[in-house]
């Protein structure tokens, strides 16, 4: 399947309907989901410029990092295959070896040659000497970090902000790395203010970690909502999976476990405690990464 992601094929869908409330609050959905089956939402915007500098400088392979369920991996997989390039997947965790997921088994139907690394030598995936390592393993490589969560990977994403649309007072978004967020950002007209969720547990380093790579840092236009992880990244709750499933039932529209059903769990409670100013027209971004749901899950 090396078809291109579509760009065209992103909407904008009025949610307000299905979450009426009395400060005249109106909540849209930016679907960035609708993309690409497998080259989900972010994760285009994200490789796009690393690609081409892979391309650019003449690498004919690249080296990328994720876990068994990664979006990024998976997406990184069939993105570089569309592009003419190889692939080497570095994978957290040996025991994800035994038991090959289908986003891994995916991966590999996509060329990408997977690499099972303990957690601890995977922890080393930004220290220059394991890098070297690597490349003097697989050979000429194009290094992507964990996320796509370098420049490229930011200015790629500072390429969803055409999308928002100007009336917008506050987009929010899910966060992992904070790449996408930080892209946003730096992209986004000051007057539009942002709210992240981290998916991962105690997410508030990440605050320093998105002021370091802001081209203008002003976190009175941004902030972190680190009430919505459920846990921790990659944990659910029954309560999660119900909200999951009823926000489809009503809307008809599939969200994430691990991202985007956090993000809009945190939205709905927001909107039912009265945390939205007045009249606020709310963006949220839905970044995709269905293939990592369970099977059965709707
Ligand atoms: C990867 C991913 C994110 C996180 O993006 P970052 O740029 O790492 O913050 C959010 N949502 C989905 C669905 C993803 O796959």
């Amino acid at each position: 399947m090396a078809i291109m992601p579509d760009l065209q094929k992103i909407t904008v869908d009025d949610l307000t309907p299905f979450f009426p409330n009395t400060r005249g609050v109106s909540i849209k959905m930016l679907r960035l989901d609708k993309v690409h089956e497998i080259i989900s939402g972010n994760k285009w915007f994200k490789l796009k410029y690393n690609l081409e500098a892979a391309l650019k400088s003449g690498h004919p392979q690249v080296i990328t990092f994720g876990g068994a369920f990664s979006n990024h991996l998976i997406a990184t997989a069939a993105a570089a295959a569309n592009a003419g390039l190889q692939a080497v997947g570095i994978v957290r965790g040996l025991h994800a070896k035994e038991n090959y997921t289908q986003t891994l088994k995916a991966c590999e139907a996509y060329g990408m040659k997977l690499h099972f690394v303990s957690r601890q030598a995977y922890s080393q995936k930004r220290d220059n000497h394991y890098l070297a390592e690597l490349i003097n393993f697989f050979g000429k490589s194009f290094i992507i970090p964990e996320g796509g969560d370098n420049e490229e990977g930011c200015n790629g994403a500072s390429e969803i902000v055409p999308f928002i649309p100007e009336h917008t007072t506050t987009v929010c978004l899910p966060v992992g790395t904070g790449a996408t967020f930080t892209g946003i950002r730096n992209g986004l007209p000051l007057h539009q203010k942002m709210i992240g969720f981290p998916a991962i547990k105690d997410g508030a380093y990440l605050k320093e970690e998105i002021s370091l790579k802001l081209s203008l840092p002003s976190p009175r236009h941004w902030e972190l909502n680190t009430d919505w992880s459920f846990g921790g990244f990659a944990k659910s709750t029954p309560e999660l999976r119900s909200f999951l499933q009823s926000f489809y039932t009503k809307t008809l529209i599939q969200l994430d476990l691990v991202y985007t059903g956090k993000m809009m769990a945190g939205v709905a409670f927001m909107l039912q405690h009265d945390k939205f100013a007045e009249e606020e027209q709310v963006l949220c971004i839905h970044t995709g990464g269905l293939q990592g749901n369970p099977v059965g899950l709707f």
